[in-house]
């Protein structure tokens, strides 16, 4: 395979703090020979284990770009043993234009693993990760959140592995991390994600979903500087006692969890976030907007639990996850 395009202005091998970027060359009308520099820091003491740190792998996801950009100001080599790899804005060119995917390619960076050396520019940066930052990395943690058009509760999430033995390393870790509800999730759409290669290398990995609405709130980047702090001790870099917090365990078994929309209108939410959700209620309720005295279609849930997650805009359209329900298993 052709080498990747991209080059790190940092030595990750080196002792100490380094800010530096992972300079992608990228000719365009504004640059002829310009280059996209997504930001970087590495924080290394010694021989020791590697966490890897990411936000914005969606560019419109902020819990882990703040927490992870804070992260970059106040860790030092002192406070390690071993490497701390940061790259709070992934999905560089997303973050920047403040949306899901790249406004250069449209790529969508959590569905375009392994990526291409010689493909578009979110397939340069996804497999530069693919290639040069996961072999480097023992432990890997994702930070999403739902975007600008869903909502979540606040939780860690680990996917349901055929290695066992990996699957209880990664729960491990999402008990650490003590978001307020760690969620153990089945994938439905696995293909591409960061996810999927990350776990496939053997990495202990573990992702997150703790807000959306495209911002983030005081008490959504708390958890995730919690969450960072603790996984760092749990990863045995830092030192420190990790907190006791509790977690509600949450379980996405099946397709059953997700309610989708199958009507353009006007979203009429019945439930909100964390609300207990039995078989058969309705869960929202979707008006159509082209006329006025006509009955609403109304969703209901195919399974009992809590609402996990929410269509976060007031308009919804055919194909949009509506609600997803989980299961509270602890
Ligand atoms: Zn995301």
């Amino acid at each position: 395979m052709k080498p990747s395009p991209i080059s790190p202005t940092v030595d990750f091998d080196r002792d100490g703090v380094q800010h530096g970027f992972l300079k992608l060359p990228y000719s365009r009308d504004a640059a002829a020979w310009g280059a996209v520099m997504i930001p970087v820091t590495v924080v290394r003491n010694g021989s020791g284990p590697t966490a890897l740190l990411t936000g914005a792998n969606h560019g419109d996801e902020y819990e882990g770009a703040v927490a992870l950009r804070k992260l970059t100001d106040t860790l030092t080599p002192e406070q390690v043993r071993g490497r701390v790899i940061i790259v709070p804005f992934l999905n560089f060119p997303a973050f920047r234009a403040g949306t899901r995917t790249s406004p250069i390619d449209k790529g969508n960076l959590n569905r375009s693993f392994p990526g291409k050396p010689d493909g578009t520019v979110t397939e340069k940066i996804a497999d530069y990760i693919q290639r040069h930052l996961l072999p480097l990395a023992d432990y890997v943690l994702d930070i999403h959140s739902g975007g600008k058009t869903l909502d979540f509760l606040p939780f860690a999430a680990i996917h349901v592995l055929d290695d066992k033995a990996q699957e209880a390393r990664c729960q491990m870790a999402m008990d650490a991390f003590g978001a307020p509800y760690s969620m153990h999730m089945l994938e439905l759409d696995s293909v591409g994600m960061f996810d999927t290669a990350a776990e496939e290398a053997g990495k202990v990995f573990v992702s997150t979903e703790l807000g959306g609405g495209g911002t983030a709130t005081a008490r959504s980047i708390a958890i995730a500087e919690r969450g960072v702090r603790d996984f760092l001790i749990h990863c045995g870099i830092c030192q420190g006692e990790a907190s006791q917090r509790q977690s509600i365990k949450l379980d996405m078994p099946d397709g059953d969890c997700y309610v989708a929309s199958t009507h353009d209108g006007l979203l009429e939410m019945c439930v909100d976030l964390g609300d207990p959700v039995n078989t058969g209620d309705v869960v929202g309720r979707v008006y159509d907007v082209t006329r006025t005295g006509s009955a609403p279609v109304e969703y209901r849930a195919a399974r009992g639990g809590i609402l996990a997650a929410r269509h976060f805009p007031g308009l919804i359209s055919v194909g949009d996850t509506l609600a997803v329900i989980a299961d509270v298993v602890g």
